[in-house]
């Protein structure tokens, strides 16, 4: 089959068993098999696949129809120019995530020490070291199935960060020490009632744990803003991620716990995404 072709096919696959993003999902999964780059639909579309190309993007375009996440398929996802590797034990970095990742380079200093709480696939954590020099990181999860995750793409990434990172293992700060410039998650914010209506790729296959944030949704923030004081230094900032409804109940949490100079900052869909706070003082 010619490239071009195969394409089509995919596409075609995927728009009948309703893929949102069929055309995108059908040319990745394509470049993916192939080797390819987007230039190629264009530029060698007569291009013939291999038999065992062929066979390969045939089941994957499959395995898409049966919800299963593009990033599965490939094992990976681009964040703030990172190649972030996933399975099925992190949350897929998603784009909105990436306006945390953006303020965090504003609140961070080259030389700071920092914390990424609920640290995944660790791509908020090695981004911001990425882009800023000589960073301490520590990246904390409760999965140690994540953290070897967070771990390969440390690897993979470490010749272009100058910073050192480390990982821990443990519920919230349980095993976290010392005290950080910034600390910085994504927990789990989805309210336990609506996580059925989600998408399947997201219900399905993200890992629940990194989804379920409750009853009210709001159990991490309140473990975090109670918890994270006595890891923060004078002046100290935390920059979290929430869900679109929830930036007066969080920003309640943070001025009733003593945080100063709260902050909610919208996502490209004008929806509020990310919450930054300050902490004037060290607390035991
Ligand atoms: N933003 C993610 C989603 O909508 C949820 C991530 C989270 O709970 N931290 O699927």
């Amino acid at each position: 089959m010619k490239y071009r072709k195969a394409y089509e096919w995919g596409r075609a696959r995927l728009e009948m068993a309703k893929i949102d993003e069929a055309s995108l999902d059908a040319r990745l999964l394509l470049e993916f098999v192939c080797g390819t780059s987007r230039n190629d639909l264009y530029a060698h579309s007569e291009r013939e696949l291999s038999e065992s190309e062929e066979e390969k993007y045939r089941s994957l375009i499959l395995k898409r129809t049966e919800r299963i996440p593009l990033q599965h398929l490939t094992g990976e996802q681009e964040f703030m120019g990172l190649r972030i590797k996933v399975n099925e034990h992190v949350l897929v970095p998603r784009q909105d995530t990436e306006i945390l990742a953006e303020e965090g380079l504003i609140a961070v200093n080259d030389g700071d020490r920092i914390l990424d709480m609920c640290t995944g696939s660790g791509c908020i954590l090695l981004s911001i070291m990425r882009y800023k020099n000589d960073v301490t990181g520590v990246g904390a999860d409760l999965s140690a199935d994540a953290l070897a995750v967070a771990r390969e793409n440390y690897e993979n990434h470490r010749k272009e960060i100058s910073g050192r990172a480390d990982f821990v293992q443990g519920d919230l700060f349980e095993n976290v020490e010392g005290r950080f410039d910034v600390i910085l998650s994504n927990p789990p914010y989805i309210r336990s009632e609506v996580i059925e209506s989600l998408a399947p790729e997201v219900k399905d296959h993200d890992p629940m744990m990194a989804l379920d944030g409750g009853t009210d949704g709001l159990i991490f923030y309140q473990r975090i803003v109670e918890e994270a004081p006595r890891y923060l230094k004078a002046e100290g900032k935390l920059l979290m991620e929430i869900g679109f409804d929830q930036a007066a109940d969080v920003r309640q949490l943070l001025e009733n716990g003593g945080f100063t100079e709260v902050k909610v900052i919208k996502d490209l869909a004008g929806l509020n995404r990310v919450v930054c706070a300050r902490l004037m003082e060290e607390r035991n």
